[in-house]
């Protein structure tokens, strides 16, 4: 197809993650964020090497080595007793068997890293501080309104995360629904824990009706925790809600010592709360010229650790559709088609651990002795998957 000028609304992974591989294909892009471009919010990310492939192949593995963290495998632990339930490999092993690394690395690192390179490319405009409202299509292109007035391209793409108005412009607004789980979210800074008492693996305790997960980023200073609690009095989803170190610290009580090191750690100022919902797999995700991208049609629930790498393989394989079809009509319902059975893959894949990682009794017996076969089936599953070469069906 011939260059094309394409919008995209969110600058946030997916987007710019999108801006990128469309700009190395030759094609002109225009970035609306609503926020600052540069933020160093959220807390850590995981990136698998189905995510790490599409980023190395856009020339950013050293930066991704300069601030990420190499988890050497996963655990499942016991929430009381640290008990090891299962384990998996990751390190060098998963390098070498899926051609890329799994990363742990910090949001706010991974969007800087990203924004470095956008800035870099001469066929890419950002627009900070704009947010999109509105949007119209006809025959030969669609038009954007936003604040500061309107532009026009061939192709738009909703990459406005969760609460995405592109979709709802799309499709009408779809109520999600509330599962009944709240994730705390804190960094706790490594200098201020014991030595080689935090191991270097992404590690998930399993208890009654809760668990916790931690894993290193920034090269190491930083552990990312994420404890998430089955509990109904509180549902607000946001990324910014703070919470309470005492609650946290009743919700965790009776855990493990390692648990309680990091709840202790934590920035008392610093800890966030942020209530899941849950939203079904959408049967259509866009019309004509506009399409959606990321959070905005597959949200996920974090429990398979797959938001950001589903973000990045949709950029990938969006992009390998508009070179490989002959409009740009075909080349979204290519992209669709390709994309909807694997994101719905994952999140029906991660509304099922969020009951699978809280059983207790004989459904946590069972599950223990089945977890680390099962772990293995799904890592392969996702981790070999290579969105660059996805064009087929
Ligand atoms: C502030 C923030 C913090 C996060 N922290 C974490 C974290 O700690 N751990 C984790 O696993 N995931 C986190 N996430 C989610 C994670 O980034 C996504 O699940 C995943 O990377 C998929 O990315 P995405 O590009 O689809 O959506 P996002 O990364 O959410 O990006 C969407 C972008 O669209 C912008 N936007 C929304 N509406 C409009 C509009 N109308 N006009 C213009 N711009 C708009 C938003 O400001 C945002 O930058 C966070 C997301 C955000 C926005």
């Amino acid at each position: 197809m011939r260059p094309l000028n394409v919008m995209i609304v969110g600058g946030g992974i997916g987007g710019m993650t999108l801006s990128l591989c469309l700009a190395q294909q030759g094609h002109q892009v225009s970035i609306f964020e609503r926020a600052v471009m540069d933020s160093d919010a959220g807390a850590g990310v995981q990136l698998s090497p189905n995510g790490a492939r599409v980023l190395h192949s856009l020339g950013l593995a050293s930066a991704l080595e300069g601030c990420a963290f190499l988890p050497q495998g996963g655990q499942f632990r016991h929430f009381r007793s640290g008990r090891l339930i299962a384990q998996t490999a990751l390190g060098a092993q998963v390098a070498e068997r899926y051609g890329a690394p799994y990363y742990h690395i910090h949001r706010g690192d991974l969007h800087h890293l990203l924004l470095q390179a956008v800035k870099l490319s001469p066929n890419i405009v950002r627009h900070a501080g704009v947010s999109v409202d509105n949007f119209e299509q006809h025959g030969r292109g669609v038009e954007i309104k936003f604040s500061q007035g309107v532009q026009r391209g061939d192709l738009l793409v909703g990459a406005d995360g969760i609460h995405s108005t592109i979709r709802d412009l799309l499709w009408g607004a779809q109520p999600p629904h509330f599962t009944g789980q709240v994730a705390w979210r804190t960094l706790v800074p490594a200098a201020r824990l014991p030595k080689n008492r935090i191991r270097p693996m992404a590690s998930v305790w399993w208890g009654p009706g809760k668990h916790f997960v931690h894993y290193y980023v920034r090269r190491g200073e930083l552990v990312n925790c994420v404890c998430v609690v089955e509990k109904s009095n509180w549902q607000v989803e946001s990324w910014s809600s703070k919470g309470d170190y005492a609650e946290l610290k009743k919700d965790f009580a009776g855990w493990h010592d390692d648990v309680q090191h990091l709840i202790d750690q934590a920035d008392h100022q610093s800890l966030y709360k942020w209530a899941l919902y849950d939203r079904a797999p959408m049967s259509k995700w866009g019309k004509g010229r506009v399409t959606l991208l990321g959070d905005a049609c597959h949200p996920t629930l974090p429990f398979m650790a797959q938001g950001a790498a589903m973000a990045i393989e949709d950029a990938a394989v969006l992009t390998a559709c508009v070179k490989s079809a002959a409009g740009v009509a075909e080349a979204l319902q290519r992209y669709e088609k390709l994309r909807r059975p694997r994101t719905a893959y994952v999140q029906r894949g991660s509304r099922r651990h969020a009951r699978v990682f809280h059983l207790s009794g004989v459904g946590a017996w069972m599950r223990n002795l089945v977890a680390a076969k099962a772990g293995e089936r799904t890592a392969s599953r996702l981790f070999a998957y290579d969105a660059r070469a996805a064009t087929k069906f």
